[in-house]
């Protein structure tokens, strides 16, 4: 039977939790063996998947959305696709760098769906004669999913991150449910890790009065934590930790701090390093093997050195949520990476497409460039600015998603001359449509969960710049859109000297962009979500190799 380890968060959000979850998910993942044949078996068999781990993680959203796909990524940051095409929170994202796995649409959820689920259920008369309630119905329904996603995921522990701040209204019954998992279950298959802030004031102090208050509020719903982590600037003083012990009733060996990390990845390290692993294990009966993180570690020394002293690569990020860089989070990450495995340290710098076209933004300044995807008019513009900038000037470009279809709409406009060239999401009008609404998409009336979704295959020709990144003829890649290149025009575009380098397996549908003689790249799908600390994405590979070469 697979173990829980709930983990909450108080004071505030956005401290953290979800680099927690992956941090101490990851911490586990190097120390645990395995419990038990059965599970055994279903890891060796995911393992030779090439996705086998121990400890796996999954995220509760207590909103009444029923997925991430329909949150503004300006409030929310980015939506998050998992292979098999659900569309999540980023925090998702997270859980597959730090743990190096695919995350399966069952370890992420949001309340709506499962009131939708419930409602669903009793319009079908399911509950026939029964009062519909939070408890047991809604509380039942969420433990069924907790033990589904452990289930699926084959994994021996599994984190559950709830979303939120503990005294939200809105995740209340999600609380309710975490407590009766740990009543129904047996000693120490349970465990409560509570995240809080420790702020510091103006005098040097810091405070934990919030972090009691916040227990407190746990205490209230009938959860004791097990365990404290301290969020702050700095490590917590000892002071401060047995303040926090004291008032909250928890050992003072069971606190620990999440301290700001300028490098992320180091988080693991961090919390190795002050043993909450060992003290997980002690309390879920947990045997770990003898095992360090000796390549993650190697990995962020070298990140952090490069990060020192090492060349700058700046790759300029044009957004039109210029201010969030959690829009674009796994586009940065992936910059990361592959600047690392390149010995450099390639940053990604967001660049407002306003600014483009009210020329307040030089983009001489940038090693390179990239157009991420987005949707609708507002700052396309400035993005088609900066890639005729990148195809005349030669300065590497990756467009991705509506940044590669906006890369075809710049080439119509410019190369072929057709100046009304447009997608008919913003222009349905234009003599010109080169991107226009996928055919299985005209139908579609509902917003949620409807567009082409998760991984699909694309065959990548050989010869071309596409088949050389990826060393392969078939790729499966993560989608996430409802336009696609107009086939009626890819004959045109092609004679001009556009390559389509990569096409779906029916072949109808352009995957991948380039032009030949630089690094003018694109793709319809999302590579960034694939990319590893220590294994980039061979798109962003390609990128910083090339703005590299003209540094
Ligand atoms: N708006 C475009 C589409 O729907 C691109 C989507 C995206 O970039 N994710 O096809």
């Amino acid at each position: 039977m697979p173990k829980f380890i709930f983990v909450t968060g108080g004071v505030l959000s956005s401290l953290g939790k979800g680099i927690l979850v992956s941090s101490l998910a990851r911490l586990l993942k190097g120390h645990l063996s395995s419990l038990g044949k059965g599970i055994l078996v279903s890891s060796l068999a995911r393992l030779l998947k090439g996705h086998g781990v121990n400890a796996s993680a999954m995220k509760i959203d207590p909103y009444l959305n029923c997925d991430a796909g329909t949150l503004n990524p300006f409030e929310h940051g980015e939506v998050f696709v998992t292979n098999d095409g659900f569309e999540c929170d980023l925090d998702v994202g997270n859980y597959e760098r730090f743990l190096d796995i695919f995350v399966r649409s069952e370890q992420n959820f949001m309340m709506g769906s499962v009131y939708k689920t419930i409602v669903e259920e009793e319009r079908r008369g399911g509950f026939l004669g029964k009062t519909v309630q939070l408890i047991p119905h809604a509380t039942n329904e969420i433990k069924r999913r907790i033990r589904l996603a452990a289930g699926v995921t084959g994994c021996d522990v599994l984190f559950v991150e709830i979303g939120g701040t503990v005294g939200d209204i809105e995740s209340e019954i999600v609380l309710e449910a975490a407590r009766q998992m740990k009543f129904d279950g047996k000693h120490g298959d349970v465990v409560f890790v509570h995240l809080a802030l420790v702020p510091r004031i103006i005098t040097g102090e810091q405070k934990t009065k919030p972090f009691q208050h916040s227990v407190k509020a746990l205490l209230s719903r009938g959860i004791t934590p097990d365990i404290l982590v301290a969020r702050s600037d700095e490590m917590v003083s000892e002071a401060a930790k047995e303040k926090i012990s004291l008032q909250c009733n928890v050992r003072k060996e069971d606190v620990f701090c999440s301290p700001s990390l300028k490098n992320i990845y180091a988080l693991p390290l961090v919390l190795q390093e002050q043993g909450i692993h060992l003290n997980i294990a002690a309390k879920m009966g947990l045997k770990l093997k003898k095992k360090d993180l000796k390549q993650w570690t190697a990995l962020v020394k070298k990140m952090d050195a490069l990060a020192e002293k090492g060349r700058k690569v700046s790759v300029g990020v044009v957004g039109k949520y210029a201010t969030m860089k959690d829009t674009y989070m796994s586009i940065f990450e992936a910059i990361r990476h592959a600047g690392l495995a390149n010995g450099v340290c390639a940053e990604g710098v967001l660049i407002d497409s306003d600014d483009i076209e009210s020329k307040k933004t030089d983009l001489n300044g940038f090693d390179a460039l990239l157009v991420p995807g987005g949707f609708g008019s507002r700052g396309v513009e400035g993005k088609i600015t900066a890639i005729r900038f990148a195809r005349e000037k030669k300065k590497p470009l990756l467009g991705i998603c509506y940044g590669f279809q906006l890369s075809v709409i710049e080439f119509a406009r410019n190369v072929l001359g057709w100046k009304d060239a447009d997608t008919t999401e913003n222009n349905s009008r234009t003599r010109h449509p080169v991107i226009d609404i996928l055919p299985e998409q005209k139908t579609v009336k509902e917003k949620g969960g409807t567009m082409r979704l998760g991984a699909q295959k694309t065959l990548v020709k050989p010869g071309t710049l596409a088949h050389k990144m990826y060393g392969a003829n078939e790729i499966w890649k993560r989608h996430r859109h409802r336009y696609e290149v107009n086939p009626d025009a890819i004959g045109e575009l092609e004679k001009a000297g556009l390559v389509f380098s990569g096409r779906s397996g029916d072949g109808r549908k352009m995957e991948i962009l380039e032009l030949p003689g630089q690094c003018f790249i694109g793709s319809q799908y999302h590579p960034e979500f694939d990319s590893r600390l220590g294994r980039p994405e061979p798109m962003f590979n390609a990128l910083v190799k090339a703005a590299l070469k003209r540094v």
